[in-house]
């Protein structure tokens, strides 16, 4: 698993990394020719290029302990609307010209949840969103008595029917997404991870029309 998995992501993690090369020596010969405006440019590319690879190698440490059953949730109370907004502000760098990602917030709440594994999960789909679109993400989060309900949509190359049933299956890429950097583990985390939190995922999506993805988890009891 780990071979295959490396063979995978060894190109992804090489085109960051000379991008943070190329980035740091302009930042020298910017810092030298007294640019601040490109400076500042290539330290947000720096950044953007650290989270991304950073996401990535929590997906390799995930799946191996997804693999090995390792996974023992860590509950703790905070605010949903709080993480969601960190992510999205944590995913910005990456959207594209005109992206913008709109924010629907119902929950005002504290929840009882694994913060980490839900960021992750969350993490994966919004990148997702932004890399297989360019218009607008819609995301919305709202709350019943039992549940907390993410909902993820974009208008971007959208699902093909034949691959959809083929989506959460670990390396699956479907043959309009092989165009996009990826490897195939980011749902199949998000999968597992769901099952573990006893949360549910489903999603509708339409080739050249869009996705939505929604995410449900249960509320806790603080005592859990
Ligand atoms: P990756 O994006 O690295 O290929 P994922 O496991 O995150 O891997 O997704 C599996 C496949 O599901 C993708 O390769 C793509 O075919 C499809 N997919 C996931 N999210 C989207 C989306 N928002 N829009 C279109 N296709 C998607």
């Amino acid at each position: 698993l780990k071979t295959q998995f490396i063979a995978l992501a060894s190109h992804e993690f090489k085109t960051p990394l000379s991008a943070i090369i190329t980035s740091t020596e302009l930042i020298i010969k910017y810092a030298d020719l007294n640019r601040i405006d490109k400076r500042n440019e290539h330290f947000l590319k720096v950044k953007s290029k650290i989270i991304f690879l950073n996401n990535m190698i929590d997906n390799l440490l995930t799946l191996e302990n997804i693999e090995s059953g390792n996974i023992i949730p860590s509950y703790s109370k905070f605010k949903f609307s709080n993480l969601v907004s960190d992510i999205i502000n944590n995913t910005s760098p990456f959207l594209k010209k005109n992206q913008e990602i709109i924010f629907s917030n119902n929950i005002d709440d504290f929840i009882y949840q694994d913060a980490k594994i839900v960021k992750i999960i969350l993490t994966n789909l919004l990148f997702n969103a932004i890399k297989y679109s360019k218009q607008d993400i819609h995301i919305k989060i709202d709350t019943d008595h039992t549940c907390i309900y993410f909902s993820i949509e974009d208008k971007g190359i959208g699902i093909p029917k034949i691959a959809q049933k083929l989506i959460f299956q670990r390396f699956f890429r479907a043959k309009n997404a092989i165009y996009f950097p990826g490897t195939g583990i980011g749902l199949n985390i998000v999968k597992g991870y769901l099952e573990k939190l006893n949360g549910s995922i489903a999603f509708k999506s339409t080739e050249n029309i869009g996705t939505v993805f929604n995410v449900s988890l249960p509320k806790l009891d603080i005592e859990e």
